[in-house]
């Protein structure tokens, strides 16, 4: 079979001489409630034209049986136009009518036409995931985003069903036990954007209006969904809210009225992302339907994601890059977006900049230093590539960009532009350049160079503070050093924090100033009292890892928790795990950080990233000598906070979470089991669904908990989510024997789906079992190409990333590492990045542990 790649060269040849009119998709999946039917029937009639009548081309598809080819009313034969994955068509006329009948397969993978079972009611649902290229498993497609077309869709289901699809239905007919739904025709846009939801889903509706400028009336239907057995979890009004203001913010920075009808949301079984912009019909991942309690941080991540998808309907639907090279000009639009409307738009969400510095960045940072990085706009060979570039830099680090470029240019610059883009490009597709050209025409300013350092080079600059006092303690001279690869631009505010007459550590001077070149000196700064920190990038401006004077660090170690301000501590708390990372700051000097001022943090979902790097810091990055004890003092700090966090607090549940991922001694886990029989009891904290799996999950990781208890809590939750955790806490026994069948589980067969890969994997990869993993360092290496060539690319991602021996902090595995990079120069380039990725995550470690030996 070819290759089921395509190449960006491919693609443009396609797009000079094919013009798409419009695409008609009937599909019937009335066989989708039987387990056995592998398959469901796909009819595409494509009409198009061709600018060098004779020409040939070819429509993309990935079926396992095509039935018929007409071209122009002429039968070809199957067998010869089909090779697995395309199409091939030859003999084009100037205007051209080609239907593709194909029998396209059900997917578990998350990607194409997705099926699933709710083992809670044994009800089926389907949805579809397309982005970057999977519309080709639903129909007969020229799969790439600049021959955008209006699309008609034709949905045969079972009767009892709701379909949704990009636009609203105009008919429905009954015939026996199937209903077919016929939907307007979309808007032109890209394949990758289509979408049909399909099942007994449960929807709450409502609807929204606006008086536009002309004095006309736009009316939005609105629709949330999910599974039916959810439904009793959904709340759906406070998603539907967030959907409201995030409507009248767009509409007003926008100035472009919503362009797609109606605006259906679906919480979808076994997502592989957050959520899809489909225009009209977003798809999410149901994890955001929450059935125990969470803490804000889950409420808010949830509200930006939602305002991240609307954000695309202009940027993205309305308006789509040409290829791929070009992701970043929708997804760092709507990540900005996200955060900025969270704000914005007036939702309870008001610490989203807090999250964004803390969280979003941390995840720019890591990918932005890895040998793999690239520059925001990207070299996007074929569709490989871009399946690996939804990452870091094209999300986050092109979010803080444009979050600079507000701050370098002004916000009413940066709107004005957007203002002008959508109305020169509606339903077109763009470059950079044409960016660019509009922002340098609001702004008044060269952009050029400015786009030049910051969109087409890669790599994080650090800023360091030099500052030198006079013998009476007033500042004579406050530099910014800049370095780290190119040095670029920045607008960045400088803050000076001393402690108040409580002890509050308080800014008492900003200045705000452009950094250029190598060394940059405030020179406001000079005559003041030297101040107990100085905080470069405060406000968090741009785009840069920030270190600090020996003075100001000092501060930190002995009064972190005493800087008043959100932001500036979630600034002071990200550079310091900066340092960790960069082997500058002894892993258990970051843990004793934590343990000490942790339980003073406000801020939730800093408190909860701060979990996750403790841990980290103990499983990967200390001295292993040191693990040991790391490993107790995280769970007896847990343990503390837990019980002096306030009853029913946010603060008390992921104080909980975090005892369960740390507990090991025999307190810890005593109190585990405790709380799992109800003997044992914290005021305020109801040990609800999630939370029982969470403790189950440490039990089984101590060897505490075997098959029988894990199946009894099963049967207590014989749900799509028990399922998974189930899985995943089998996994997580420390015995051979359950090592062995994670890994034969997801390796040995492709039969489970996404959902059940992804648990067996982080059962399987338990950090402090890594005396039992070791022995699949060796298989693993040998078995990438096979995994890379045969799994689809979403499971063969998962598996090469996942199933990397991480926990394995040795000189060893990084030679066996290195071994199979040098051996394998031919792999497919996109499996090199992964395992080019993982190996410097692993040097990473390595570099780390020295600096806590020492
Ligand atoms: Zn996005």
């Amino acid at each position: 079979m070819p290759g089921k790649n395509l190449s960006r060269d491919e693609a443009q040849q396609r797009a000079s001489i094919l013009t798409v009119d419009g695409y008609r998709v009937r599909l019937d999946v009335t066989s989708a409630p039987e387990p056995a039917a592998a398959t469901f029937r796909s009819t595409t009639t494509i009409a198009f034209r061709c600018a060098e009548p004779g020409a040939s081309t070819f429509v993309d598809l990935l079926a396992p049986a095509v039935r018929a080819v007409t071209l122009n009313g002429r039968a070809l034969d199957p067998a010869a136009a089909y090779d697995g994955a395309r199409v091939h068509v030859d003999g084009l006329a100037a205007e051209n009518v080609l239907t593709v009948e194909a029998d396209c397969a059900y997917s578990r993978t998350g990607e194409g036409l997705h099926r699933f079972t709710d083992p809670a009611d044994g009800e089926t649902y389907l949805y579809t995931h397309y982005e970057p290229a999977d519309a080709r498993r639903v129909f007969a497609t020229f799969e790439q985003p600049d021959l955008k077309a209006p699309f008609t869709f034709t949905v045969t289901a079972p009767a009892a069903w709701d379909v949704r699809s990009n636009a609203p239905h105009e008919s429905v007919t009954t015939e026996d036990a199937a209903r077919t739904w016929e939907f307007a025709p979309t808007k032109a846009i890209s394949t990758y954007l289509t979408a049909v939801v399909a099942g007994p889903y449960h929807v709450a509706r409502d609807h929204y209006s606006r008086t536009l400028d002309d004095g006309t009336v736009l009316d939005i239907p609105l629709s949330a969904m999910c599974r039916r057995s959810l439904a009793p979890y959904f709340d759906a009004d406070e998603i539907l809210g967030v959907t409201k203001l995030g409507l009248d913010f767009f509409h007003e920075r926008f100035a472009y009225p919503y362009p797609f009808g109606k605006y259906d949301q679906a919480f979808v079984p076994e997502y592989n992302i957050g959520a899809m912009e489909n225009p009209g019909c977003v798809t999410f991942r149901e994890e955001f339907v929450f059935r125990s309690k969470v803490t804000d941080a889950a409420y808010e991540g949830r509200a930006n994601v939602v305002l991240h998808e609307m954000a695309h309907m202009w940027f993205g639907d309305l308006v789509t890059m040409r290829w791929w090279d070009d992701l970043w000009l929708k997804e760092s639009f709507a990540d900005f977006m996200g955060s900025y409307g969270l704000v914005g738009a007036g939702t309870r969400y008001q610490s989203a900049w807090v999250t964004f510095a803390n969280q979003r960045k941390a995840w720019a940072y890591r990918q932005d230093q890895f040998p793999t990085t690239h520059p925001i706009t990207a070299d996007i060979r074929d569709l490989e590539d871009a399946k690996l570039n939804f990452d870091g830099i094209t999300y986050a680090k092109g979010a803080s960009v444009l979050k600079q470029l507000v701050a370098y240019a002004g916000a009413e610059a940066f709107f004005e532009g957007a203002r002008r883009y959508f109305q020169r490009h509606a339903f077109g597709n763009t470059e950079l350049a044409d960016l660019l050209d509009i922002l340098e025409e609001t702004s008044g300013r060269d952009l050029k160079s400015w786009a030049a350092a910051w969109l087409q080079t890669a790599g994080v600059n650090t800023l360091t503070p030099q500052l030198t006092a006079d013998a009476e303690g007033r500042i004579t001279e406050l530099a910014v050093l800049q370095d780290g690869g190119v040095l670029r631009p920045h607008r960045i505010a400088v803050g000076l924090y001393d402690r108040d007459a409580d002890g509050a550590l308080v800014r008492t001077a900003r200045f705000e100033l452009d950094v250029t070149g190598a060394r940059t000196t405030v020179a406001e700064a000079v005559g003041l009292t030297r101040p107990a920190l100085v905080l470069l990038n405060d406000d968090d401006l741009t785009y840069c890892k920030i270190r600090f004077d020996e003075e100001s660090l000092e501060t930190l170690r002995t009064g972190l928790g005493d800087i008043q301000d959100d932001l500036a501590r979630a600034l002071a708390w990200s550079a310091l795990w900066n340092l960790t990372r960069d082997a500058l700051m002894p892993a258990r000097d970051y843990v004793a950080l934590v343990l000490r001022f942790a339980g003073q943090e406000a801020n939730i979902g800093v408190l909860q990233s701060l979990h996750t790097q403790a841990k980290g810091a103990v499983d990967l990055y200390a001295d292993p000598a040191w693990r040991g004890e790391g490993g107790r003092l995280l769970a007896d700090g847990a343990l503390h906070e837990l019980r002096a966090a306030a009853p029913g607090s946010d603060h008390q549940l992921a104080w909980a979470r975090f005892l369960a991922q740390t507990a090991n001694g025999s307190e810890h886990l005593g109190l585990v089991r405790g709380l799992l029989a109800g003997t044992a009891r914290i005021d305020g904290l109801e040990v609800d669904q999630e939370l029982r799996w969470a403790l189950w999950l440490a039990l089984a990781a101590a060897g505490q908990a075997g098959e029988e208890e894990l199946a009894g809590e099963l049967a207590a939750d014989n749900t799509a989510g028990g399922r998974r955790q189930y899985t995943q806490s089998l996994a997580a026994r420390p015995t051979p024997e359950a090592k062995a069948a994670a890994w034969s589980a997801v390796i040995d067969s492709d039969e489970l789906p996404n959902a059940l890969v992804e648990a067996n994997i982080a059962g399987f990869a338990v950090p402090a079992h890594r005396d039992l993993t070791a022995l699949y360092a060796a298989p693993y290496f040998k078995l990438l190409e096979r995994v890379w060539a045969e799994r689809t690319i979403e499971i063969a991602m998962r598996i090469v990333g996942g199933f990397f021996p991480q926990s394995q902090v040795d000189e060893a595995t990084l030679a066996e590492a290195d071994g199979w990079l040098a051996g394998h120069p031919q792999a497919a380039p996109a499996l090199r990045r992964l395992v080019l990725e993982r190996r410097d995550d692993l040097a990473r470690a390595l570099r780390a542990q020295a600096c806590d030996r020492a």
